[in-house]
């Protein structure tokens, strides 16, 4: 042991330098630092612009480097820190952060676990394109006898969900249309008690709420028709 070295009174280690009385490793634990568990950029799926500044535009440089400058821009490290840089080992929603600084000569490198995606989605101007005004799909799909499937079921939805915008026949059933996603679920509620289907929901993005930050989903509610043995 030199007459330099000193130990970490947190974990023992025995080191040249103290980063605020710790070594280096227990101070990038301990220190008040504030990075990001989620951040994300929003692409449309159709053209391929990005939601940034609060207008949707054409990217000018790889979508990734938005994702990277929105979460540096929120990193706030302790007062002597500074940030060197970052990098998204992997995005995703189990994505990892590295994020690299020094104090005092010290380099900090500390790995954040966090949702960091590019997420999909599709753009007001193309929602529009599509004539999209309903926010709930249910898909009526009958295994054999599809008009008298199709027939009950409908009768179900319309007493749950009187404002239908639109009923489009498909090949083993309908696909039905609806403006309220709350009435889209109970209907089909009301279709697996009084029915013998298998129910499957999805979710997609079509829009941006402004008023909650958040995007708007529409529902998409797959109602099949159990076949029989
Ligand atoms: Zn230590
Ligand atoms: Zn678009």
């Amino acid at each position: 042991m030199s007459l330099k070295s000193r130990f970490c009174p947190k974990c023992g280690k025995e080191t040249e330098k103290l980063v605020d009385s710790l070594c280096s490793l227990c101070y990038s634990k301990e220190s008040k630092f504030n990075i990001p568990k989620q951040k994300n950029v929003l692409q449309c799926v159709k053209c391929d612009m990005i939601y940034n500044k609060g207008f949707w535009t054409r990217p000018a440089k790889q979508v990734e480097d938005y994702l990277v400058d929105r979460i540096k821009k929120s990193i706030r490290l302790p007062g002597d820190e500074q940030l060197v840089d970052i990098k998204l080992l992997n995005e995703g929603k189990s994505a990892e952060l590295l994020v690299r600084s020094t104090i005092k000569g010290e380099t900090i490198e500390r790995v954040i676990d966090g949702k960091f995606e590019i997420k999909k989605y599709c753009c007001p101007a193309c929602s529009r394109e599509q004539g999209i005004d309903y926010t709930a799909k249910i898909q009526v799909r009958a295994a054999k006898d599809t008009d008298k499937f199709v027939d009950e079921a409908l009768k179900y939805i319309r007493e749950a969900a009187p404002k239908v915008s639109k009923v489009e026949p498909m090949l083993k059933g309908v696909d039905i249309y609806l403006v309220n996603q709350r009435l889209a679920k109970q209907a089909a509620r009301r279709i697996k008690k009084h029915m013998e289907v298998v129910a499957k929901e999805s979710f997609r993005n079509y829009s941006w709420d402004h008023e909650k930050d958040r995007p708007k989903r529409r529902i998409t509610i797959l109602l099949k028709q159990k076949v029989r043995k």
